[in-house]
Order: C-alpha cells, then sequence, then structure tokens
C-alpha cells in the first residue's frame, strides 16, 4: 500500500515537471486551468483512497503551488459558507464561558505558587480575560449561545453526559444511549454527517478530523472512511510536519498516550489547514476535561484560556487566506456539561446535576451578528450534526432519526456577505 502510494506520487510529480516544462512564460489562462484541475483531482483520489494529505508545496514550483490554490478557491462559489471549522472544547462548562472564573473555587486554590500572578494578570470575574477571542471577536461577529443566567439554553439529549456519547450526539445527530454508554474505544455503529459531507462532490477527501483524544477514530469510525482522522500520538507525513512530529515523539506524556497536548492537536490542525485546505475540518481539544477530573481548576481555566488562544490563531490564519476568507463558518462547542456545585464541578455524568447544560458559538457567513443571545427556544446537541450540513447548503440523510437543523443560525447574513 506505502509503495503503491509513493509511486502515484512520483508520477504525480512527474505530470507536474513535465505540465511545468510545457507551460509558457506567461502561461495561457485554459493551461494551467486545466493543470489545476489535474493536480486538484489527483489530490482528491490520493486523500479519498489513502486517506494522506497532499503535499501539493513539496511536487510544485512556488508559480504553479499559487495556480493551483486559486483554482481550488473558485472550483464552487454557489454556497456563501464554503468552508466549516468546528472546535471542540471537551467538558467546558457554560459557567465558565459566560461569567468567567468562579470565585470561590479559584480561591479554593489559593495556596498554589502561580495562583497570586496569575489572578493579578487575569481579572477573576471577568470572562473577556478568559476567553478574549470569544467575547471580543464571536461577540461582536457571531453568536453565542447557551447562557442559562439569560435565559439561553443548550443541552444534551443523551441521558450518559459524557464524552463519547457527547460526541456521538454532535456528530451523528442521534443520542444513542443503547450502543453508546461508555467511552470505550467501540466502532460508531450510527451514521456520522462529517463522513456523509466528505461524500459529496466537491467535498470528498476534504473533511477532517485533529483530535487530542484516542477515542476520536471509534467515535468518527474511522474504518467506514469518507473523512481523514488524525488523533492523539499519530504523526502526519509530508515535509511540512516534520518538526511538529518530532515535537509529538518528545513532549511528555502527561496522560499517557491517550491525549496529546491541545497545543500540538491546534499545530497540527492548523499545518493541515494550510497543506490540506480541507471544507471541513474538526478539531478536538481535551485539556479542559482532564484537568477538571484532577479537580484543577486554575490548570482547568488556563486550558480554556489557551485554547481561546488556538482557535484565534486558527481564526487569524482564515482571515488571512484567499481561500478560507469570508468563506468559512467556525462552529465552537462542548460535548457535555459538569457539576454545578462547588463540590460537584470537576465530575459530570447522568446523576450530576448540570451534566446535560452545554453551550455553543458560531461565526460566518451565514449567521447573523446576534451576539450573546438571551433568552429564545433551548436548542439540543443533536441538532447540530444537520445545522453544520446547513452551513454548507448540505442536507444530511442518515439512517437513524436526526435533530433539526438550527434554522435561525442560517441564512441569516452578515457584513462579511457584500465581501464575498
Ligand atoms: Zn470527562
Amino acid at each position: 500500500m506505502r509503495k503503491l502510494y509513493l509511486l502515484l506520487l512520483l508520477l504525480s510529480g512527474t505530470v507536474t515537471l513535465c505540465a511545468q516544462s510545457r507551460l509558457p512564460e506567461s502561461p495561457g489562462h485554459s493551461v494551467s486551468a486545466q493543470f489545476a484541475s489535474i493536480v486538484s483531482k489527483t489530490r482528491q483520489w490520493l486523500h479519498r483512497y489513502y486517506n494522506h494529505p497532499f503535499d501539493g508545496q513539496r511536487l510544485m514550483s512556488d508559480s504553479l503551488y499559487e495556480k493551483w490554490r486559486t483554482h481550488e478557491l473558485v472550483e464552487d462559489t454557489e454556497h456563501p459558507s464554503k468552508y466549516l471549522i468546528i472546535i471542540t472544547l471537551d467538558g467546558l462548562r457554560w459557567q465558565e464561558v459566560f461569567t468567567g472564573a468562579n470565585d470561590t473555587l479559584l480561591r479554593a486554590e489559593a495556596g498554589k505558587p502561580e495562583w497570586e500572578q496569575w489572578t493579578q494578570q487575569h481579572p477573576v470575574q471577568n470572562r473577556e480575560a478568559l476567553m478574549p477571542f470569544l467575547w471580543n471577536e464571536i461577540a461582536t461577529n457571531g453568536q453565542i449561545h447557551g447562557n442559562r443566567e439569560k435565559g439561553s439554553q443548550v443541552g444534551v439529549t443523551n441521558n450518559m453526559r459524557i464524552s463519547y456519547p457527547g460526541y456521538n450526539e454532535i456528530f451523528t445527530g442521534h443520542p444513542d444511549d443503547r450502543h453508546i454508554k461508555l467511552n470505550f474505544k467501540i466502532p460508531n455503529p450510527n451514521q456520522n454527517v462529517l463522513r456523509s459531507i466528505g461524500r459529496e462532490k466537491n467535498f470528498r477527501g476534504r473533511v477532517a478530523s485533529f483530535a487530542s483524544w484516542d477515542v476520536f477514530p471509534s467515535i468518527f469510525n474511522q474504518e467506514k472512511g469518507g473523512m481523514y482522522i488524525n488523533a492523539a500520538f499519530e504523526t502526519e507525513s509530508g515535509v511540512a510536519f516534520s518538526a511538529l512530529n518530532a515535537q509529538l515523539n518528545t513532549v511528555e506524556r502527561r496522560w499517557g498516550s491517550r491525549v496529546r497536548p491541545d497545543s500540538l492537536t491546534a499545530a497540527f490542525a492548523l499545518e493541515y489547514l494550510r497543506q490540506a485546505s480541507p471544507r471541513v475540518l474538526h478539531i478536538g481539544l481535551g485539556e479542559t476535561d482532564e484537568y477538571a477530573h484532577e479537580k484543577k481548576y486554575l490548570d482547568y481555566l488556563k486550558a480554556a484560556q489557551s485554547n481561546d488562544e488556538m482557535i484565534r490563531r486558527i481564526w487569524d490564519f482564515v482571515e488571512s487566506s484567499p481561500v478560507y476568507r469570508h468563506k468559512t463558518t467556525l462552529f465552537i462547542t462542548t460535548d457535555h456539561g459538569r457539576g454545578n456545585k462547588a463540590d460537584t464541578w470537576h465530575k459530570h455524568h447522568t446523576w450530576v446535576q448540570g451534566s446535560d447544560e452545554i453551550w455553543f458559538a458560531v461565526m460566518g457567513p451565514e449567521t447573523a451578528p446576534l451576539g450573546e443571545i438571551e433568552g429564545g427556544a433551548p436548542y439540543f446537541q443533536n441538532q447540530f450534526a444537520q445545522t453544520f450540513a446547513g452551513f454548507l447548503g448540505l442536507k444530511y440523510d442518515a439512517d437513524q432519526p436526526v435533530g433539526e437543523k438550527i434554522v435561525s443560525l442560517l441564512g441569516g447574513g452578515s457584513t462579511h456577505l457584500t465581501e464575498r
């Protein structure tokens, strides 16, 4: 398999060189367009059959690489939101997202050496200091749902209220308490929206997930194909990833081989955006949940804060990229809530009150910039999958029953509309 892949890579390299030598100094539009189309198709084919990102930069000269990117940019323009980035922050409570750090919980950690310095730098009850990207960028240009203190409710419908059941609900649109009760690595029996999108024309080979947690290949049922998955300590091929691979292989494994540091997940995902231009990308971050279970409130907050910074970097790239800018929807959410009391905040399951309470934030060309939502109808986690498809102008037809899409997030228009 590996040999065949290398052969194909060599072949497409040869095609590239031939095309390159035949192109005149200022190439005619049709020649370069045809060439770009061949490269695009080869790339999608390789990705589809070998689950492997196409290392275009390595195979092409800079000018040809740019032509290829430009071609990708114009290949279909019928829908305003052409790209979708979904970011999940494992078990981050709405309480911290909307009201900042909890004073009581933070003071309980006052003995820690870094406590004083951190609390001085980050006013404890200030959500803007905790998650500045969320509260500056998304609150201005998008929507944030789930502040129960202001009557906006978002909840899970599965009864397990732990991670795998939550991610299953997010990506399949169907709470499956019968098959998915725990976090064991069983292949998900349900159809999921990312794999379905990955089978659509123009999306083939262009749907991917980068996740910190090693259960994601099972959650997405990797064996069934349709999307590319990189989780936990899996390295990535291609020269562009060699420095990150080296870091991944030497980084301290705080949670064994189960969870890699979020900073590496985000860095791999960002590089993948640059290299492979996916239409749909999921980024699964996990440190908030790990620190919460260890009852380390300060570390839980710091993880939330650095996750926010990672999202800002991803969005900075989106805004700087001619491929993604003004055509990308960003959706951020969590798999479950946590206990809503001082002695239960660290845990979550069926019997812990508050574990079903979640939140989401969204920003993109389809979504009206309404900021923090107050009141309104409650929304549920099983509606996300159909909403993801809706952002891209698609409909998700699953074998299992699926929650309805959240229509208020779609077709609202925004200031970005005029610039498309
Ligand atoms: Zn957990």
